[in-house]
């Protein structure tokens, strides 16, 4: 037996996360691994990939799979941001759906429900964002969600302030199988460290852009290496026109400065070492649509378990 305190047995296994876009689930992701995996924004559609994250408790060990939002696909990217959160979700022991206490119950959760239920597992609702909302609000909200499924728990949170994380992690456990720890205690993701470069700097376009930009760039690390004294990264940020390109770049490339300055702080701070980072901005129309360039930002092959 792995862990665990001598009376109570281990409990691990994996937990896919799911929701609409922008329901803050990369926040919580975030906060219950203790550390940045995943990158968040105040845009929708943020997340693309799936992204396995590993908390880890003396209790028991939950390997969360974070989902893109799930949404009516409207690109080729799309369809496989979509087809990814509903593959991810039969893959978990656990489903967590994290809702937004300020958004009405609509379509979409229904959708989501629907999703679940053929999924035919155990979900736990997480009722996130109660810090935006008066109390009382909090269980009429509860109330409408529990009409729609038989959860297995329903918990208010708040990702961003941590009230109540606690709880959902204790509950998450218990809803695991008894078990030992299937990844190594230090053990943080599988994502490549190529994955997180082109995040951090999609994330910090994303802050500093508005409206039309953050949907029509893609990120693609061409280079990385690691030499004695840092680590030398290029990458191309992809565009769909011109008008675009002009925007990213800024004023006198003052865009792309500050973009390419956060950016690299927070890589060095992920790598711990030294960064230069050379960003590049290219023109390819379409690029959404294109398998070639999916594929080489990691879109098109995803794992198939
Ligand atoms: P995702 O698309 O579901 O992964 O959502 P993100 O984690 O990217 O969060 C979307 C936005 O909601 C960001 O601006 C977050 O800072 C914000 N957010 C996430 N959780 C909370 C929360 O508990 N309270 C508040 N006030 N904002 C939150
Ligand atoms: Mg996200």
């Amino acid at each position: 037996m792995t862990g665990g305190t001598d009376t109570s047995p281990f409990h691990s296994g994996f937990v896919s996360v799911i929701g609409r876009p922008n329901v803050g689930k990369s926040t919580l992701v975030n906060r219950l691994v203790g550390q940045k995996v995943a990158i968040v924004s105040d845009k929708p559609q943020t997340t693309r990939n799936r992204i396995l994250a590993v908390v880890n408790r003396p209790r028991g060990q939950i390997v969360l799979l974070d989902t893109p939002g799930i949404h009516k696909p409207m690109h080729r990217m799309n369809q496989k941001m979509v087809d990814t959160a509903v593959r991810s979700i039969g893959q978990g022991d656990l489903v967590l759906w994290l809702v937004d206490v300020g958004e009405a119950l609509g379509t979409g959760d229904r959708h989501v429900r629907d999703l679940l239920k053929s999924a035919g597992r155990p979900v736990v609702l997480g009722i996130n964002k109660i810090d935006t909302v008066p109390k009382m609000k909090i269980l009429p909200v509860i109330d409408a969600f529990q009409g729609l499924l038989d959860f297995a728990e329903v918990v208010p949170l708040s990702a961003l302030t941590g009230d109540n994380v606690e709880r959902l992690t204790e509950l998450l456990l218990t809803h695991l199988p008894e078990g030992e720890r299937l990844y190594p205690e230090d053990f943080l993701t599988d994502l490549p460290e190529r994955f997180f470069v082109a995040e951090m700097v999609r994330e910090r376009l994303l802050t500093h852009t508005r409206e039309e930009i953050p949907y029509v760039t893609g990120v693609l690390v061409e280079s990385f290496k690691e030499e004695a004294e840092l680590v030398r990264i290029h990458a191309t940020i992809y565009v769909e026109r011109e008008s675009q390109k002009a925007i990213v770049i800024g004023k006198g490339g003052s865009m792309l400065k500050t973009v390419g300055t956060e950016a690299r702080r927070q890589i060095e701070d992920f790598l711990g070492a030294k960064v230069f980072l050379g960003l590049f901005v290219k023109v390819r129309e379409g690029w959404r649509e294109d398998p070639r360039v999916l594929a080489e930002m990691g879109l098109a092959n995803q794992r198939e378990e």
